[in-house]
């Protein structure tokens, strides 16, 4: 469903990351790890478009998007929490979550149902609905900010560390509705600091170092290759 190959990104003289290859398949939920500054967010945020590459492709299905613009990006299926968990402060739940749905903004009954079909998801930002979202906890926030970006209906939801900042039981309501999602069979790539919160839902993971993916492996084999916590991820 997607592929990366070879991926490079630079700042000016650093390469943030280095000949990275990737594949998730459909209805995966792959985890990219790592400690801080491995470069995780840089080959998150490359994939959709937000920063190019300095080399290698990536595909979504057949289609080739590597150094597209964003919304060409979305429009081909693939869309993006980022880190910053930005909501507009003074617009509802629903007119956040309505706004998600721009490039489909001539489907009307479309973005209709999908909405109704997030809501009946997720009863907690239904209950919110007409509440201002600047007024919603940091949890229910990134909450609001995942189900904005399945208004675009991807077939490909990348998350950076959607667990940034927030309280354990927080934390564990967000996954909560990650495994949601992934049983309506959505393919998810999930960037995480945290090894063990990632790994309780992960299919499968990399873990990055220094620009590089070092290990690839399913969760269990992660889990039980002893060295990779204390090496990589501070324990
Ligand atoms: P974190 O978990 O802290 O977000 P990360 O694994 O996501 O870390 P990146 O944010 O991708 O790592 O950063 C990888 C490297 O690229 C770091 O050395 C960082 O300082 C550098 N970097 C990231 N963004 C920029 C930028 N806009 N300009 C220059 N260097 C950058």
């Amino acid at each position: 469903m997607l592929q990366v190959n070879d991926l490079e990104v630079r700042y000016g003289a650093i390469r943030a990351v280095r000949g990275v290859d990737i594949s998730v398949a459909k209805g995966e939920l792959v985890a990219l790890l790592g400690a801080n500054g491995a470069g995780k967010s840089s080959t998150l945020m490359c994939i959709a478009g937000a920063v190019k590459p300095a080399a290698g492709s990536v595909h979504l299905e057949t289609v080739a998007i590597g150094g597209s613009s964003p919304e060409r990006i979305v429009r081909s299926g693939l869309a993006t929490v980022p880190e910053n968990r930005d909501v507009f402060p003074d617009l509802t739940v629903a007119e956040n979550l309505r706004l998600g749905a721009y490039i489909h903004r001539r489907d009307i009954q479309g973005n209709k149902q999908n909405l109704e079909r997030l809501l009946d998801l997720f009863p907690r930002l239904a209950e919110r609905a007409h509440q201002a979202a600047g007024t919603l906890s940091g949890g229910e926030q990134q909450m609001l900010v995942i189900a904005r970006a399945l208004m675009a209906r991807p077939s490909v939801l990348l998350l950076d560390e959607p667990s940034l900042g927030l309280a354990p039981a927080i934390v564990e309501r967000i996954y909560e509705m990650i495994a949601t999602l992934k049983t309506t069979g959505l393919t998810m790539l999930l960037v995480e600091q945290s090894m063990s919160t990632a790994l309780s839902v992960a299919d499968r993971a990399y873990v990055m170092r220094l620009g590089k993916i070092e290990f690839t492996g399913t969760a269990a084999e992660i889990r039980s290759h002893t060295n990779l916590g204390a090496m990589y991820l501070g324990g």
